[in-house]
């Protein structure tokens, strides 16, 4: 039997490469997308081209939309809501959670479901055994098209709150960002004494490397754990211990001239845990200081 029709709105990099994973897979793909010759390599791999984002929406019941932001989302379908009805949304662009619940209530308004994702996986990787992809929001219609969406990565549905999926999505590049802005930070300091990065970069991979062998020590799961019952048992790797380090972290990209805002902000979150007297706890403390605003 044929497979169920799929469009496709939004063809960057990430939604050829959907497209070209469905096609592969079988389903007959409709695609729109803005600037129009970026269609082109999806349409000779087998896709149909519409005219129009409501001549695509209309060509079948899942629709999936790969965006900038969610703003994009609106900037294509506003002028096609009436053709919404029935349909299933499933939106994997990244925005923040606020934006993903008012997309919901949006799409609901028309008489469409919505479901939200969160690639976790760059372009090269979609369709690939290693790709994953977070989803929430409308479980029923999630359930209908996960045989499909199974095709783009591994499925992981987070419940009904549509906010959820890109809440798990940011919080993942929250530490990608983190950790790509410290190798960077950390280059440029060792730049200020002409140490190249071809230099660095293989020196600093190494210590990377001790991270996840760190954070799994006693098993990852277990730390996890220990975080929730609010337990901080510290160890070699203190509060103190860690914000000494931090101050001198801090202290040698002033002398050497280097910008201080990224280890100035990771010295006040160890700062925050001895003032409130925390100091002898494991470093992981730091989260009490990070739930809230800075007072
Ligand atoms: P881009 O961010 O390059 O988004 C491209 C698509 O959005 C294009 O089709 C573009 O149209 C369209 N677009 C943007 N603004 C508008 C608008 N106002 N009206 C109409 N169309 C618009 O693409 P990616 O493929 O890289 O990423 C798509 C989403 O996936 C993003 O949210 C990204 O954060 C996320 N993501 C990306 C990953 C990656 O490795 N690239 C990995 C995981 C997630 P046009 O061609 O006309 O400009």
């Amino acid at each position: 039997p044929a497979l169920s029709p799929v469009t496709v709105l939004g063809l960057g990099p990430m939604g050829q490469a959907m497209v070209r994973t469905l096609i592969a897979a079988g389903h007959p793909v409709t695609v729109w997308n803005r600037t129009r010759s970026r269609a082109d390599d999806v349409v000779a791999a087998g896709a149909k081209l519409a005219a129009t984002p409501s001549e695509a929406v209309a060509a079948g019941k899942l629709v999936i939309l790969s965006l900038t932001d969610y703003q994009a989302m609106w900037d294509v379908l506003g002028d096609s809501t009436g053709s919404l009805a029935g349909r299933t949304l499933v939106n994997l662009s990244s925005d923040t959670p606020d934006k993903t619940r008012e997309a919901a209530s949006w799409a609901a308004s028309h008489g469409a479901s919505f479901v939200a994702g969160g690639v976790m996986v760059p372009e090269p990787m979609v369709g690939t055994d290693l790709s994953y992809v977070y989803y929430s929001g409308d479980a029923e219609a999630f359930g209908a098209h996960r045989t499909t969406l199974a095709h783009i990565g591994e499925p992981r549905f987070l419940g009904d709150d549509p906010g959820r999926a890109q809440l798990m999505y940011q919080a993942n590049l929250d530490v990608f960002l983190t950790t790509l802005a410290g190798f960077m930070h950390a280059t440029a300091l060792v730049g200020s004494a002409g140490i190249t990065a071809e230099v660095f970069l293989p020196e600093v991979m190494q210590l990377f490397k001790a991270i996840p062998v760190m954070m799994d020590a006693d098993g990852v799961e277990k730390l996890g754990a220990r975080i929730d019952a609010g337990e901080h048992p510290g160890e070699a790797a203190n509060a103190i211990m860690m914000g000494a380090t931090a101050d001198h972290i801090y202290a040698t990209a002033k002398s050497s001239g280097v910008d201080t805002s990224l280890p100035g902000a990771v010295q006040e979150y160890y700062r925050r845990a001895i003032d409130d007297g925390h100091g002898t706890d494991s470093w992981t403390r730091i989260i009490d200081g990070m739930r809230g605003p800075r007072s």
